[in-house]
């Protein structure tokens, strides 16, 4: 039997994914606790916690104000479909900041994603074109990491998409749902992707 050594995958808890900020998620504050609890646990047992963040440059292409578009709307960026979004997650700014609830002592290491003005980068590992990866790949593979414990927001953007590119690059994933918001721009959008995780084989806690 093949061992499982773990990382615990925090995915984008920043401040403007929180009530209050520019892409607010409904309920992003309240999963601090969740990730607070594993983060203990994780650290505890001398596993790495990792935590991804949103870090656009303010001229990034997904932006509404940046393409001239209504936010929410969809046009494409890189060849890919795209959802244009408020100005959010703006490098070195207070929304781009992990929630003040967050414990960071915990945090092993960071990976920030969506430097790139003209692709968008909702996934951990690799941009939405998959042109670029984000380095998170080598560095858990340089530590034998092979099982992923990922929650975060949101639920149906860059937990989905982090999910299944872990699911595609070898990793077993487990979803903490209690530990996920979604945007749900359309009703049914979160349920839809923890259905598509689960499809592609994360288990869903
Ligand atoms: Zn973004």
């Amino acid at each position: 039997m093949t061992s499982m050594q773990q990382a615990l995958l925090l995915i984008d808890l920043q401040n403007d994914f929180c009530p209050g900020g520019a892409l607010a998620v409904r309920e992003g504050d309240q999963v601090m606790a969740v990730a607070n609890q594993y983060a203990a646990e994780f650290s505890q047992r001398g596993l790495p916690v990792v935590a991804t963040q949103d870090w656009h440059p303010a001229n990034h292409g997904s932006f509404a104000s940046n393409a001239g578009e209504p936010a929410g709307s969809c046009g494409m960026l890189a060849g890919q479909p795209q959802i244009w979004w408020p100005d959010h997650c703006i490098q070195n700014s207070t929304g781009a900041a992990l929630h003040p609830s967050l414990t960071e002592q915990y945090i092993t290491h960071r990976v920030r994603k969506g430097q790139n003005p003209d692709v968008d980068s909702y996934s951990a590992f690799y941009d939405n074109g998959h042109l670029a990866q984000t380095g998170l790949d080598d560095w858990l593979k340089a530590r034998n990491i092979n099982a992923l414990t990922v929650m975060g927001l949101a639920t149906d953007y860059c937990v989905r998409y982090s999910v299944l590119d872990g699911l595609a690059l070898g990793y077993a994933v487990t979803v903490i749902r209690s530990g996920c918001r979604g945007v749900e721009l359309k009703l049914g959008d979160c349920q839809a992707a923890i259905d598509e995780m689960a499809a592609h084989g994360a288990v869903i806690l």
